[in-house]
């Protein structure tokens, strides 16, 4: 459950609706009538402009679990959510999504992230990502993560 940013009520189900140029998490009932950008629901019902642009490969090759090493980091450094929010001049709700990896963050706040936390989050190209051998238990720790959210 989250709130809604646009009228505060508990909601299920976000969306990310545009509401005159700024992103809001909004319910189900605000999102009507506004432009969506993506919704909470399972896959890609909705394709926004983002979504769109994700598709072409502009973005920045983010590594598997990005999410957790920001996470990590910025627990390490005993940041709370909302400091880092603060310092990077983001939402601390997107963060939050940011972290959770159910969303990808733009290439502007992946390297205001790897800039603050000291971390690397673009994959490094050609290094037969792929194919890692003798990295075992990669199956197990995807699933654990699965699993928690
Ligand atoms: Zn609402």
């Amino acid at each position: 459950m989250e709130d809604c940013e646009l009228c505060g009520r508990q909601t299920e189900i976000a969306y990310v609706a545009l509401v005159e140029d700024v992103e809001l998490r909004v319910c189900p009932k605000c999102a009507k009538g506004k432009k969506i950008i993506s919704s909470e629901g399972r896959g890609r019902a909705q394709k926004g402009a983002a979504a769109a642009k994700a598709e072409k490969g502009d973005g920045p090759a983010l590594i598997e679990d990005y999410g957790r090493t920001i996470k990590e980091a910025r627990e390490r450094l005993k940041m709370p959510l909302k400091v880092l929010a603060e310092m990077i001049n983001e939402k601390e709700t997107f963060l939050n999504r940011v972290e959770a990896q159910r969303t990808t963050p733009p290439e502007a706040l992946v390297r205001k992230l790897e800039k603050t936390l000291s971390i690397k989050l673009i994959e490094q190209e050609k290094i037969g990502e792929s194919r890692r051998p003798g990295i075992k238990g990669e199956k197990a720790t995807l699933g654990d993560f699965i699993g928690t959210k």
